[in-house]
């Protein structure tokens, strides 16, 4: 019997809590040249941000599909991340290599509010054995469903095919992640979970319903013993 442990990314599997906003200006000026519009600055601006409302408003002024201009912007988002992590402007935290440990041990997937796109790259620039990898979808909807809700964390589970006989004592699972976020769509999703400590969020309180609080996901062996 393996009981899945779900990691999420920023923060945990990649170094800083998440995606500088600059690869999403440059995402956005990105799409909008290839339209061939030219935006107001106010207009560029909104463009650049995720306030969806506000880019269906803009992509309308400027006559331009919204749902094409996001995926546009998102596919260049991911692109510009990629080649961050290529050139090693950005980098993965030195204790994710414990997730080959895991690995033999258990099931693990990635299941992050960032792109479906990007969390491939991530598990296959970085030949993690993960056993499902689960981002957000390039549409407006894909976006809604980010953590705190726990929509892509329990898509991630029903691709595991996991069966009641998979649960030890009525837990099924441990999502690891950095912020209450996390904790709060691990916890509807009926998983344990474990908030780790990492340097962007030494100030935070450790959310109420978190299961364990860790200093290094190298901890998680012992974890896993415990489930
Ligand atoms: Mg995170």
């Amino acid at each position: 019997m393996t009981i899945p442990i779900l990691f999420d990314m920023d923060g945990i599997i990649l170094e800083g809590p998440r995606t500088e906003p600059q690869v999403y200006a440059d995402a956005a000026d990105a799409a909008l040249s290839d339209f061939g519009v030219s935006p107001t600055p106010e207009q560029r601006r909104d463009l650049r941000r995720h306030g969806t409302d506000a880019v269906e408003r803009r992509c309308a002024e400027l006559e331009i599909d919204p749902d094409h201009f996001w995926k546009r912007k998102e596919r260049y988002a991911s692109e510009g991340t990629h080649e961050r992590l290529r050139s090693g402007e950005r980098g993965r935290y030195d204790d994710t290599g414990v997730l080959s440990d895991l690995a033999e041990r258990t099931t693990i997937g990635l299941v992050t509010n960032n792109r479906h796109q990007t969390a491939e790259f991530v598990a296959d620039y970085y030949d993690f054995a993960f056993d499902v990898v689960r981002g957000r979808d390039p549409t407006f909807p894909g976006y809604h469903r980010r953590k705190p809700d726990p929509y892509y964390i329990e898509d991630a589970l029903a691709s595991l095919d996991l069966n009641n006989s998979d649960t030890n004592n009525g837990r099924r699972g441990l999502y690891v992640g950095d912020f209450e976020k996390d904790v709060t769509a691990g916890t509807a999703a009926g998983l344990d979970t474990a908030f780790v400590r990492r340097e962007h969020n030494r100030g935070l309180e450790r959310p109420a319903d978190a299961t364990y609080e860790l200093e290094s996901l190298s901890e998680l062996l012992d974890v896993l013993d415990e489930l």
